[in-house]
C-alpha cells in the first residue's frame, strides 16, 4: 500500500510465481535521453486527456502480448531485470558453487523448477504425503492443529500492502503499533482463493461470471488430484468460502490502521472468537509462547472461527486439500499448472498464455532467495556513481518537502515540528540494503521443487517467528534490489528505492533535470509523502502510533483529502464500475504531493537558469510529460477490474490525470476552462 505500483500484478498466477512476462517495445525510435516524444499523441489536447497526450502513440502502437494481463513502464523494466537476473543465475549455475553455499541453493532451486521432466515423473507423489495427512484428521481439534500448521508469513499490511492469503489467517511480523522498538505479531484475515470478498458478494455481472467458472475450476483441480465426488465437494468449498467472505473486511476498511489496532492476549481468542480450538491452532503454528497479537480485522476472526465450529469436518478437510493443491499447482505436473492458469491467469486476469518458464523460474528465485541474486545484481548494475546521484536527488526532494511544510499556513507549529522531525529521522535506502538476508536454514535439494518451495515458505515463516520480541532493525529492507518498485515503511519511518527502478526511463543521469524530476522525482516525492498521508499521519517520528496532529490540522487534512477522494469517485473505467476514492486515497494523496514537491526540487535544481528545450517542449512541459509517461499502460479488462477492486493504486490513466490538481500544469500547457480536465483553482486539491 505504501508502494508506488501495485503488488497485485506480481502475485496472481502460480505459487510464488508472478505474472510479469515477455517484453513490450516503445513505439517509434527511442528518444536517447529525456521524455519519449515518440510515445506522445500530439493530436490530443493535454487539457482534455493528459494520459493520452503523454502516451497515446505508445498505446496505439503497442500490442499486449498473449502472456500478459497488463504492460507498463514497470513491467518493461521488470522484464529487463528478469533477463539480467536469469543471466546471473546461469552464471552461478555454470560456476558449480560449493555444496550448501547460498549460490548453490540458487542454482538448485532454479534448475529444480526448470526440470519439467522430473516434475512429470514424480506426478502427484510430493502432494500425496500432505493430502494423506489431511485425510487422517478425525476431529475439530486435529483440524485446528492443521489450520495452525498452515499459518505462514505471507501478508504485509503497511509495506507491500499484501492483504490476501488463502490460508485461514496470515501472520505479519513488524514493529509494534505501540512499541516500535520491537517486533510484534499481527494476524490478518484469510481463507479465500479469489482476490477479495467482492468476488464472492458483488452483484456485478462480471463477478457472477467469475463465480460461475470458479466452481467447475475447483472440481477440475480436485479431480486432477484424484478426488471422487469432485462436483459435490466443489459446491461445499465454494459455499464455505462464500461464508468466510461475509465475515471479511473490505479493502478500504482494512487500510484504516485505527480499526486494525486491536490487541488480543492469547486467552482472548477463545472468548472473542469462539469456535476454533485456539490453543491447538497456536500449537500447530508454533506460537504457543506468544502472549499477545494485534488482530487486524477482529470480526473476521470471530466469523471464521465460528465457521470452523458450524461447518462439517469433511467440508473443512476438502477446503484444506483444495487450498493445498491450488497453492502448489504451479510446481506440480502440467495438467494441474495449466488448469490453475486457465482460471487464475485467463479468467481472472485475461492473459492468454503462460509467461515463459524461465521467467517464472526467476520470479520463484526472487521470492525464495531474492537477496542472494540481489547482491550480485546490485554489484553489477548499480554503480557507486548512480547511487551518489540518486542520493543527492532524494536530498533535494526532502529539502523541498521541508520547505513546503514550513510554508503551510494551516498547520500548527507543533505539528510542523513533528513533521520535520519525521523527515530528519527518515531512513532512505538507495539501491540495495546494508545487510543481506541469511538463508542458511533453508535447505534446497536438486530436483525437489515441491520440497524446496515447501521448505522455503516454512523457513521464511520460522525466521519471522524467531524475530518476535527482538529489537527492530530500522534499516532492514522489504524489497530486493532487482524489484522495479519503491516503498515507504511507516513503522520503520524508512524508504526503499531498489536499484532496478533507478534506471531509464525513470532515472537517467544523462537526461535533463526536467525529465528526471518528472519521472523518478515524483516517485521519490510520492514515497516521502506517505510519511504524511492518511496513514503516515498516524505514526510519529519514532514509528509509534500517536496522534501528533492538532484537531484543526486534522480537520483541514481530512477536508482536503475528502475532496480528493470525491474527485476519484467520479472516475469510471467501466459503466458499472467506478474507482473507490477511499480505497485509493493514500496513493492519490501521495501522487499529488509527489508532483508538488518534485516540481519544487526541479525548479530549485535550475538555480535560476532557463531549462533546456527538448524538441518543442519547455522544461516544465517535459516535467509533466515525464510524470504522465510513468503511467502509460495497456491492461486487459479482467485485470483492470481486478485492479480497481483490489489495489490501493488507481489505474495509470487516472494517476496521470492528477496533474489537474497542480497550478504549474495549467501554466505549462495553457489549460483553459472548458477543457475536460480543467478544475477551477478552488477545486484543485492542495494538501502539502
Ligand atoms: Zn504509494
Amino acid at each position: 500500500m505504501k508502494t508506488i505500483s501495485g503488488f497485485w500484478k506480481f502475485v496472481v498466477v502460480c505459487v510464488a510465481v508472478g505474472t510479469i512476462a515477455a517484453c513490450a517495445q516503445n513505439a517509434g525510435a527511442p528518444d536517447p535521453h529525456g521524455v519519449s516524444l515518440a510515445n506522445m499523441d500530439r493530436s490530443v489536447k493535454p487539457g482534455d486527456d493528459f494520459y493520452r497526450f503523454a502516451n497515446g502513440n505508445w498505446i496505439k502502437h503497442t500490442e499486449l502480448p498473449g502472456d500478459r494481463a497488463s504492460i507498463d513502464v514497470f513491467s518493461r523494466l521488470a522484464d529487463l531485470s528478469d533477463k539480467r537476473t536469469a543471466d546471473l543465475i546461469a552464471e552461478i549455475a555454470k560456476s558449480d558453487p560449493p555444496a550448501s553455499s547460498a549460490t548453490r541453493k540458487v542454482a538448485d532451486l532454479y534448475n529444480s523448477y526448470m526440470n519439467e521432466a522430473a516434475i512429470e515423473t514424480k506426478g502427484l507423489s510430493p502432494l500425496r504425503l500432505h493430502l494423506d495427512a489431511i485425510a487422517t484428521i478425525h476431529d475439530k481439534r486435529e483440524l485446528a492443529h492443521a489450520l495452525g500448521e498452515g499459518l505462514r508469513a505471507d501478508v504485509d499490511a503497511l509495506n507491500n500492502g499484501v492483504f490476501h492469503t488463502a490460508n485461514l489467517f496470515g501472520l505479519w511480523v513488524a514493529p509494534g503499533f505501540h512499541d516500535s522498538e520491537h517486533y510484534v505479531a499481527y494476524l490478518m484475515q484469510g481463507g479465500l482463493q479469489l482476490p477479495d470478498r467482492e468476488y464472492y458478494l458483488s452483484d456485478r455481472e462480471s463477478m457472477h461470471k467469475i463465480r460461475a467458472q470458479y466452481q467447475p475450476h475447483i472440481a477440475a483441480m480436485l479431480e486432477l488430484a484424484g478426488f471422487s465426488d469432485a462436483e459435490a465437494r466443489a459446491s461445499r468449498i465454494l459455499e464455505l468460502e462464500h461464508a468466510i467472505s461475509q465475515s471479511h473486511r473490505g479493502l478500504a476498511e482494512s487500510e484504516d490502521i485505527h480499526k486494525a489496532d486491536n490487541t488480543w492476549s492469547q486467552a482472548d481468542f477463545a472468548s472473542k472468537a469462539p469456535g476454533l480450538d485456539w490453543t491447538e491452532y497456536f500449537r500447530g503454528a508454533g506460537l504457543s509462547q506468544q502472549g499477545s497479537f494485534i488482530v487486524w480485522q477482529p470480526e473476521a476472526f470471530t466469523g471464521e472461527s465460528a465457521l470452523v465450529a458450524s461447518t462439517s469436518l469433511e467440508t473443512w478437510k476438502d477446503w484444506l486439500a483444495f487450498h493445498l493443491i491450488e497453492a502448489y499447482a504451479g510446481i506440480l505436473p502440467k495438467a494441474l499448472a495449466d488448469e490453475r492458469f486457465e482460471f487464475f491467469g485467463k479468467t481472472l486476469s485475461g492473459a492468454q498464455q503462460q509467461r515463459p518458464r524461465w521467467q517464472r523460474g526467476v520470479s520463484l528465485v526472487n521470492d525464495q532467495l531474492g537477496d542472494v541474486v540481489g547482491q550480485s545484481y546490485a554489484q553489477r548494475y548499480f554503480s557507486p556513481g548512480a547511487k551518489a546521484q540518486a542520493e543527492a536527488m532524494v536530498g533535494n526532494l526532502i529539502a523541498a518537502f521541508r520547505k513546503r511544510i514550513e510554508a503551510l499556513t494551516w498547520m500548527d507549529p507543533k505539528t510542523k515540528a513533528e513533521a520535520k522531525a519525521k523527515l530528519s529521522t527518515l531512513y532512505v535506502g538507495i539501491g540495495y540494503p546494508e545487510t543481506w538476508h541469511d538463508y542458511s536454514s533453508f535447505e534446497v535439494k536438486a530436483d525437489d521443487i515441491f520440497g524446496n518451495i515447501w521448505r522455503g515458505h516454512l523457513s521464511d515463516y520460522q525466521r519471522e517467528v524467531a524475530r518476535l520480541g527482538k529489537p527492530v532493525d530500522r534499516k532492514e529492507w522489504c524489497m530486493t534490489p532487482q524489484t522495479v518498485n519503491a516503498v515507504n515503511l511507516p513503522l520503520q519511518n524508512a524508504l526503499n528505492f531498489p536499484a532496478a527502478i533507478l534506471q531509464p526511463p525513470f532515472y537517467d543521469p544523462r537526461a535533463p533535470a526536467a525529465a528526471n524530476y518528472g519521472a523518478i522525482g515524483t516517485v521519490i516525492g510520492h514515497e516521502i509523502s506517505h510519511t504524511f498521508d492518511s496513514e503516515g499521519a498516524a505514526f510519529d517520528s519514532q514509528g509509534r502510533v500517536r496522534n501528533w496532529w492538532t484537531p484543526s490540522d486534522l480537520q483541514h487534512f481530512e477536508a482536503a483529502t475528502a475532496q480528493l477522494a470525491a474527485q476519484y469517485d467520479t472516475y469510471k473505467p467501466f459503466p458499472d464500475l467506478a474507482l473507490n476514492g477511499k480505497q485509493t486515497l493514500g496513493e492519490n494523496i501521495a501522487d499529488v504531493a509527489g508532483i508538488a514537491a518534485s516540481f519544487d526540487g526541479y525548479r530549485a535544481s535550475l538555480s535560476g537558469k532557463p531549462a533546456p528545450m527538448q524538441g518543442d517542449l519547455t522544461g516544465d512541459q517535459q516535467f509533466f510529460v515525464a510524470f504522465g509517461q510513468n503511467w502509460g499502460d495497456k491492461t486487459r479488462e479482467a485485470a483492470l477490474r481486478q485492479q480497481v477492486m483490489t489495489d490501493p493504486h488507481s489505474p495509470g490513466e487516472y494517476r496521470a490525470a492528477t496533474v489537474r490538481n497542480i497550478d504549474a500544469w495549467y501554466a505549462a500547457f495553457n489549460v483553459q476552462a472548458g477543457e475536460k480536465l480543467y478544475l477551477a483553482p478552488a477545486e484543485r486539491v492542495r494538501i502539502w
